[in-house]
């Protein structure tokens, strides 16, 4: 665990992949880059989830398009095995960095895969879509949760 923000309670971490329903939903960063490569851009401050997003019965999902973040339900999410979240340790296993450099984050002080694991983190988030139908297979099977099952 990253020993930069070791006193910070657990009750305020956000999950950094979240979908727009989630409760405490913002969003922090755009999708850009190819369907096939997506680089997500951060925004320097948060922003408000506007309604008529979350209204809109588009083929497109909010987190298609945008890097959303919301209160990190722990135990509710498959991802989580009771202290940690799974998914930042096998992003970190599976996945290269894609920056050198810390990406300004609006976040930061309250993301779970930050407190976890710090830059190494960071370095890969760029690269980390949510809903991403063009991932590819290497990308899929890292973050599926399906796999906690299989172990
Ligand atoms: S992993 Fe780093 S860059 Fe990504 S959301 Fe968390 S703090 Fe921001």
């Amino acid at each position: 665990m990253s020993d930069t923000l070791s006193s910070k309670s657990k009750k305020t971490l956000m999950c950094p992949s979240a979908d727009a329903e989630m409760s405490g939903s913002v969003i922090f960063g755009i999708v850009a880059g190819t369907p096939e490569e997506p680089h997500v851009v951060h925004l320097d401050r948060v922003k408000a989830i506007p309604q008529e997003l979350l209204a809109l019965e588009a083929p497109v999902k909010p987190s298609e398009i945008f890097r959303i973040a919301a209160t990190c339900i722990e135990n509710g999410c498959m991802h989580f095995d009771g202290t940690n979240c799974r998914l930042t340790e096998r992003i970190i296993d599976g996945l290269p960095a894609v920056s050198e450099q810390l990406p300004a984050c609006a976040i930061r002080s309250k993301c779970r895969w930050w407190y976890q694991e710090g830059k190494e983190a960071c370095f890969r988030c760029q690269q980390v879509v949510r809903d991403n139908y063009n991932a590819t297979e290497h990308l899929f099977n890292t973050v599926d949760p399906s796999a906690y099952s299989q172990v």
